[in-house]
């Protein structure tokens, strides 16, 4: 399986459904100093109220339902985003549900740290890993798009 090298300085990603925008923010505004030290990215909403809840220049993508989640999944896929902060809602149905189940499974394809939660967020922030590079797995697309090709043959 190919190697990716996660940077020291890491692009994250921050998401928040309507419901959970407050957790996130207050997460944030506790980590402030920490993710002074990363690039911060973030879908249209979620990056706007963290950027002005923190200071901190956060670059957004469109918001979520229209499209933001789709941009940031691609950005995964193309190893432009290293770290993903989800903080999607569970107790509310969401119009855009297949971007949201699009985006957590690139997440979880391209094998980049991904938190939905709280304490998994904490977790993630204060790992020594978060100021290092890291080897991540990432799968080995070109094979598989090889072997479609020749079962098709
Ligand atoms: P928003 O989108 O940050 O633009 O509110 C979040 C989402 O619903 O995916």
């Amino acid at each position: 399986m190919p190697i990716h090298t996660l940077p020291a300085q890491k692009r994250i990603a921050l998401v928040a459904h309507d419901g959970r925008k407050k957790d996130l923010i207050d997460w944030a505004v506790y980590n402030k100093g920490t993710l002074s030290q990363h690039e911060l990215y973030g879908t249209g909403g979620t990056g706007t109220r963290i950027s002005e809840a923190t200071g901190l220049p956060v670059s957004r993508f469109l918001s979520g339902p229209l499209g933001g989640d789709q941009q940031l999944g691609a950005a995964i896929a193309v190893a432009e985003i290293d770290m993903l902060v989800f903080f999607w809602d569970p107790l509310e149905p969401q119009p855009h549900d297949p971007d949201v189940k699009a985006l957590l499974r690139l997440a979880v394809l391209h094998n980049i740290p991904t938190a939905s939660n709280r304490a998994t967020a904490d977790f993630l922030i204060t790992s020594p890993l978060m100021g290092q590079e890291y080897g991540r797995k990432v799968p080995d697309l070109s094979r598989r798009m090889q072997e479609i090709r020749e079962d098709e043959a």
